[in-house]
């Protein structure tokens, strides 16, 4: 599956994990690197937050449970911020959280995956998330 990013001139699209959990972070890249994606990580919200300006990635998983700022609110200033405002931004969160997940779309979070992911269905399910997000934005 060839993608290409619009912004870089790329030919893969780019994913900002933003996750606490350094083996959760290895799982996603992985995964997504098998699929062609280019993966940047961040292990809080602020270091997701610097990154997203500087890197312009095409989607941002977004971890909800982190220390310090939590992931809805590192959602919310991202969707305040100009350069960031109109990157999709999809949730992480523990199953524990599942019910909850309406929070994650009014923080501005456009999907949500819950956690433990599936190994089989998580790199084709962001693809399919990004490429419909990229329909809707014309
Ligand atoms: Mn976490």
């Amino acid at each position: 599956m060839e993608q290409h990013n619009p912004k870089t001139g790329s030919a893969a699209l780019r994913i900002l994990i933003v996750e606490d959990d350094v083996l959760n972070t290895k799982l996603f890249r992985r995964l997504l690197q098998l699929e062609g994606f280019e993966t940047l990580a961040a292990g809080t919200a602020e270091a997701g937050i610097a990154l997203a300006i500087k890197a312009q990635p095409d989607c941002i998983l977004m971890d909800i449970q982190l220390p310090g700022m939590d992931g809805l609110e590192a959602t919310r200033r991202l969707r305040g911020l100009p350069k960031t405002a109109d990157i999709p931004i999809i949730a992480l969160a523990a199953h524990a959280m599942v019910g909850d997940d309406h929070l994650t779309y009014e923080a501005g979070c456009r999907g949500y995956i819950s956690k433990p992911v599936d190994p089989r269905t998580f790199a084709d399910s962001i693809g399919k998330f990004i490429a419909g997000a990229t329909k809707r934005n014309g």
